[in-house]
């Protein structure tokens, strides 16, 4: 019987002779209910037999993978505290492991068991031993040297945490395909030959059970390619739809209130802002709704084109509204759009007569913190077409937040919005226009996955006269004493300076994570308190966090930006959007904290006026990446460079994040790595599409895609249905 990946996920494990109901609830923990799942849960590595490393050889001070078996292991007990010593040999010498808190080890390293042990090696008592070693159960006695086990073993994910083995694993596996040896393979037979792969069946089997490199490498480039395909199939699809059945309104996009906005910059635009005002234009100005990402780095000048924008909807007498994720951001832009907006007039609209007379042109910022009679009242206005933008974050989503007619959205910061959250504000308008904005780019293979289904502009130049930003890592006390010279030098100088303090709970400390919760409230009280004594004493210094009363968070912006306070110590609330010109340098406190998209994010506040500007990162990172990204960080302002290395340090795997799509991240391509193939996944579903719409004359791939769209838990996949019809 052939069969398809649906009836695949739509067999539950425990149609497995192997696989007890007891087994079935272990594996459920690993997220493997169906037989697919089974398949796709893909091999973490290999462990190729061929090339074992001796005990023998090991090195003190070393860090070193061996592949042994257990001869002995022995629980010890004091109080809470349980400590598992472990005798493992290789034939030849012996290598004592000492697991701390890890009492469930007894189990899974009995006598027999042949495994991987990954650690540094020290000397205790004339020993040599691991303390802690990571550890692949490769499989127990017999099992380990059955020869059907092959040459290359391929080793799971997470076998330890469960109480599933990675051997029972391969067993399930081998189970899988011998009783599924027939998988339908969808793709195109001119497909399958241009991209050179192997058929379907033959990649689950070389991705479980490869016989040599090359068989792996082939096997992983046919389930990528398909991984790839489906996404882009999907992404394309919802692009065309859009583009050909959603009408909009086709906006007036040249007028004279985007020329007098333009002819009232105190600058000329940039190439790439030209460019991208040109691009939205002609969106904006067609039938059907524009849905375009703008890609910019920091102070690239996203929101000028972002006002023009509002701008072409409201003198096509159309309602803008601009959605941010903070309210420390929706103040700045609402102040920076009324600045910008000045005395702009909007003309009364032709036709109308005396009913509508021109008027100044109307912007509002709605936030939590806005008065119930004030939001009472922007209600009302919205709903009349008095007001004409408005800036808010998400209260904006709110059911009862009405226009009279919505003309565009803009979203800045895109990613910290669900599909929901963006589709809600959509809705209020009948298909408005849609711009979103990234704080700062992300990579063309990411852009392509993530917003694949969005016509894209970036903008690579930046506003001239811009000064470098200079960033030094401060790794000592000396180092960070001339970071504080130099903020109490500017500051004499009458510039101002940021002082970031670090995300504090483990828990969220990681790349990044986004923190503001008490520990870093508590931490910025308390570096504020420190400064006020010690390095910056004399300063005007005031803290702002995000845990602060939205009133209090305003003053202190205020003062900030009026000058009246020279140095602010702040949580990552300043990350984005910030704009204080006069604003010379950063500290950034433990660094390394802090992803790298982050930091740069960060950066950004500083080198925004006229005058030199300085970094500091204060990071002694004790990890590689941390390590990485304080050399990128020094190595680089640029961006988009910086993006990429980002992905990098990140593995590649995680680019959706749970927000953007109902989609979990991805199985088993990785990007930049498997760039080459999202380009190519790409421009074949680009080309099916074209030459056949429903994919009728690709029946397979035709459900197959139905299937997977399926499988989403997305509520807006309307188009699925042309897949499935
Ligand atoms: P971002 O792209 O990070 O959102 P902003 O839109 O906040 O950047 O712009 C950063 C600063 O650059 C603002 O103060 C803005 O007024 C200024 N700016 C924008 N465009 C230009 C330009 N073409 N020339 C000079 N300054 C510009
Ligand atoms: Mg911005």
């Amino acid at each position: 019987m052939v069969v398809t990946l649906e009836v695949l996920q739509a067999t539950p494990v425990v149609a497995l002779d192997g696989v007890s109901a007891k087994m079935e609830a272990e594996l459920a923990k690993l997220g493997i209910e169906s037989v697919l799942d089974l398949l796709e849960h893909f091999p973490r590595r290999y462990h190729d037999r061929r090339n074992r490393a001796s005990i023998a050889e090991l090195q003190v001070g070393q860090e070193a993978t061996v592949v042994a078996e257990v001869v002995r292991s022995q629980e010890h007990r004091r109080g809470r505290n349980v400590r598992v010593e472990v005798a493992v040999t290789d034939g030849q010498a012996m290598l004592s492991l000492t697991f701390f808190g890890q009492g469930w080890r007894i189990r899974q390293l009995t006598p027999g068991t042949e495994a991987s042990f990954f650690g540094k090696v020290d000397r205790f008592q004339h020993k040599l031993q691991m303390v802690n070693p990571v550890v692949d159960v490769i499989g127990p006695e017999g099992e380990a040297h059955n020869q059907s086990t092959g040459v290359i073993v391929p080793i799971y994910p997470e076998s330890g945490k469960a109480d599933v083995a990675t051997w029972q694993l391969r067993r399930f596996i081998a189970e899988a395909r011998e009783r599924f040896p027939d998988i339908d393979d969808p793709l195109p037979a001119d497909l399958r030959a241009r991209a050179k792969v192997m058929n379907r069946a033959d990649a689950y089997r070389g991705i479980h059970q490869p016989e040599n490199e090359r068989d792996h490498y082939q096997a992983r480039r046919r389930l990528v390619l398909d991984e790839f395909l489906r996404i882009q199939l999907e992404l394309v699809q919802r692009k065309r739809i859009a583009e050909t059945t959603e009408r909009g309104i086709a906006h007036q996009v040249s007028g004279a209130l985007v020329d007098e906005f333009l002819a009232s910059l105190p600058f000329a635009l940039t190439a790439g802002q030209h460019g991208a005002l040109s691009d939205i234009a002609s969106d904006m100005g067609g039938p059907h709704p524009m849905h375009r990402l703008l890609q910019g780095d920091v102070g690239s000048g996203k929101t000028v084109v972002a006002v023009a924008a509002l701008l072409m909807a409201v003198q096509s007498g159309h309602q803008g509204a601009l959605l941010a994720p903070t309210e420390v951001l929706a103040e700045q832009h609402h102040r920076s759009v009324t600045a910008l907006l000045g005395d702009l007039v909007v003309p009364a609209p032709v036709g109308e007569g005396s009913l509508f007379s021109a008027r100044p042109l109307q912007v509002r910022l709605l936030t939590n913190r806005t008065t119930p009679k004030g939001r009472q009242q922007l209600l009302a206005d919205l709903d009349a077409g008095a007001v004409d933008v408005v800036v808010g974050t998400h209260a904006l989503l709110e059911p009862d937040i009405g226009f009279r007619s919505l003309g565009l959205v803009v979203v800045d910061e895109q990613h910290r919005f669900g599909v929901e959250q963006r589709t809600a504000l959509l809705d209020k308008g009948h298909h408005p226009d849609e711009l979103v904005m990234t704080a700062t780019p992300i990579p063309r293979s990411a852009a392509m996955l993530v917003y694949g289904h969005l016509e894209h502009t970036e903008m690579r130049d930046m506003p001239v006269g811009r000064t470098p930003i200079t960033t030094i890592w401060c790794q000592d006390a000396d180092e960070r004493a001339v970071a504080y010279e130099r903020v109490r030098a500017e500051v004499a100088a009458g510039r101002q300076a940021y002082v970031v303090c670090p995300l504090v709970d483990p828990s969220t400390s990681g790349a990044g994570s986004r923190g503001d919760g008490a520990a870093e409230v508590k931490s910025a009280l308390e570096e504020r308190d420190r400064l006020a004594e010690e390095e910056l004493k004399g300063l005007t210094i005031e803290v702002l966090h995000g845990k602060m009363r939205p009133a209090d968070k305003e003053r202190v912006m205020a003062a900030f930006r009026s000058g009246e306070i020279a140095v602010l110590v702040a949580t990552t609330v300043i990350e984005v959007g910030v704009d204080v010109p006069n604003a010379t340098v950063m500290i950034i406190e433990s660094a390394d904290r802090f992803g790298l998209s982050q930091l740069h994010q960060l950066r950004g506040r500083v080198g925004r006026g006229g005058g030199a500007s300085w970094c500091h990162l204060f990071a002694e990172p004790t990890t590689e990446d941390g390590l990485r990204r304080m050399e990128a960080m020094v190595a680089s302002t640029d961006g988009f460079h910086l993006a990429e290395v980002d992905l990098d340090l990140r593995g590649g795997g995680q680019i959706f994040g749970e927000r953007q799509h109902g989609r979990s991240d991805l199985k088993l391509g990785r990007i930049p790595r498997d760039e080459k193939a999202v380009a190519f996944a790409r421009k074949e579903a680009e080309g099916l599409l074209d030459a056949d719409p429903t994919l009728a004359r690709h029946p397979a791939l035709r459900a197959e895609v139905a299937w997977y769209l399926s499988t989403l838990e997305r509520d807006d996949v309307d188009f699925a249905k042309v897949f499935r019809s």
